[in-house]
């Protein structure tokens, strides 16, 4: 039997994820240590509890509320706390000692990742955060290594699990917004809170990310823009059924230019529909997947648990090891990169289209009015479809019934800037009674 050195790690956290990255450390120790060519010896797990139950079975002595006590003396600190603080001092503490950082936390990443990232350069150690975008899902080091010499131009992410089992359940099972996120609730996609999953907060952290590295630029978590589900309806779901799309919500990293030639990027989150043919419209329930577009390499998607505590475990344990073996061969870290240092464009200068369901007057000239509004902001119709008239209630109930006909219009791609103006001067249009829905269409080229 090899007579391995031992790594000391410290383990900041034992809840869901790191109680399953405790027990495989344990449990793999001597195939982990074939693989890294040193021993990963647990030294301590921080806590906020001793007392507390765990996941699972560990020993007793390795428990501890002192972590930055446990902090200082570690090769490797894996840190599985959440939250930004202590996290964030505790990392820049680990960093300062020479120690290199694996972390799950997306939050941290999002709002502290730069400043973590040049403590880690500073003293030549590996900060590594696999775990913090689409949970085992493999994606990080995919675009900071794999893709090193690629030049990649679009990313579009389905990083939530919450919100596209919700979505999902009301596309196949024809649910209602409430029924779908009453079921998510039960079955504990969502937390008692479920904001920061429906309101996409959660989602533009994991942009923040995934832009940052796919473009070589800082992306504070600020200029991303957001939004989230609340507003998506069953009707929605149903016209976009039948025109041939799917609602999901998308984290989206690309690559732009400026109307003023300006090349940059953008980073934002919305409800977008995508084609049925696309591959991200077969993610269903609560999985996740981010679909890459590179220059060379094409278009490539990574699928699979977004979250859940031992396929978490995988990601982060793949951090560890690749940490580890650092330790063993020696040199520094692989340092982040912001080098591009890319504009970051805001949401009006996005190249998209849009489909736009309206309820508009059902009499002659209706038609060329909103022909008319199109033409005025520079925006194309790529198709209109009416379905039959319908007597308006409200009107029935009062004077005559007024007749209005529901039209869905597809545009063609167009600045974003320039097709919300148009949805604006059609609200104000004295031809159309309501703008039922706007949604962007997304993953086309
Ligand atoms: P969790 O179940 O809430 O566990 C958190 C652990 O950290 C607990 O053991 C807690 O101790 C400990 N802790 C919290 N604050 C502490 C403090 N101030 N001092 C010492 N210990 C402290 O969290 P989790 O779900 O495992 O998530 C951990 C990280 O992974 C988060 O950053 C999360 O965003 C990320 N992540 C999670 C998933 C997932 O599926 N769960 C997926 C991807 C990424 P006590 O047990 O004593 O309270």
């Amino acid at each position: 039997m090899n007579a391995y050195r031992d790594l000391r790690v410290a383990l900041l956290g034992c809840g869901s994820v790191g109680a399953q990255v405790a027990r495989l450390i344990i449990e793999q120790g001597d195939e982990l240590a074939a693989r890294v060519g040193a021993r990963l010896r647990l030294t301590g797990i921080a806590v906020r509890s001793l007392d507390a139950e765990r996941d699972v079975e560990l020993p007793r002595e390795l428990f501890t509320t002192d972590a930055e006590q446990l902090v200082l003396g570690a090769d490797i600190v894996v840190e599985l706390m959440g939250g930004i603080e202590p996290a964030r001092a505790l990392i820049l503490r680990a960093l300062e000692g020479g120690a290199d950082v694996v972390t799950a936390n997306k939050a941290l990443i999002a709002t502290h990742g730069p400043e973590l990232a040049d403590m880690a350069e500073q003293v030549g150690a590996q900060l590594s955060y696999e775990a913090a975008v689409a949970g085992a899902i493999p994606i990080i080091r995919p675009l900071r290594e794999s893709l090193a010499g690629d030049r990649i131009t679009r990313v579009l992410g389905i990083v939530n699990g919450s919100t596209n089992y919700i979505l999902d359940r009301m596309d196949r099972f024809g649910d209602s917004a409430e029924d779908a996120m009453r079921v998510a609730s039960e079955l504990g996609y969502l937390e008692a809170d479920p904001t920061l999953d429906v309101e996409g907060y959660d989602a533009a952290q994991k942009a923040t990310i995934l832009a940052s590295i796919a473009f070589h630029t800082e992306v504070p978590v600020e200029s991303v823009h957001r939004e989230g589900i609340t507003g998506v309806t069953a009707e929605q779901i149903e016209a976009a059924k039948h025109a041939g799309y799917v609602i999901k919500l998308l984290a989206i990293a690309e690559r732009l230019i400026a109307a003023d030639g300006t090349p940059g990027i953008s980073a934002r989150v919305y409800p977008a529909l995508i084609s049925r043919d696309h591959p991200l419209a077969a993610v269903h329930g609560g999985k996740n997947a981010v679909f890459v577009e590179a220059e060379a390499a094409g278009e490539l998607m990574f699928y699979g648990a977004g979250a859940g505590g031992v396929e978490t475990a995988s990601a982060v344990l793949g951090d560890l090891v690749s940490a580890a073996r650092r330790h063993v061969v020696g040199g520094p870290g692989i340092p982040g990169s912001a080098h591009a240092d890319l504009p970051l464009l805001p949401v009006g200068e996005v190249t998209t289209s849009y489909q736009i369901m309206l309820q508009v007057r059902d009499e002659p000239g209706v038609l060329a009015a909103i022909a008319g509004i199109l033409a005025r902001h520079g925006v194309s119709a790529a198709s209109v479809e009416q379905t039959a008239a319908q007597a308006d209630e409200a009107a029935d109930r009062t004077a005559g019934a007024e007749q209005t006909a529901a039209l869905v219009i597809g545009t063609h791609r167009a600045r974003e800037a320039d097709l919300a103006a148009t949805v604006e001067a059609l609200r104000e249009s004295a031809a159309v009674t309501a703008v039922t829905s706007v949604l962007r269409l997304e993953g086309d080229s």
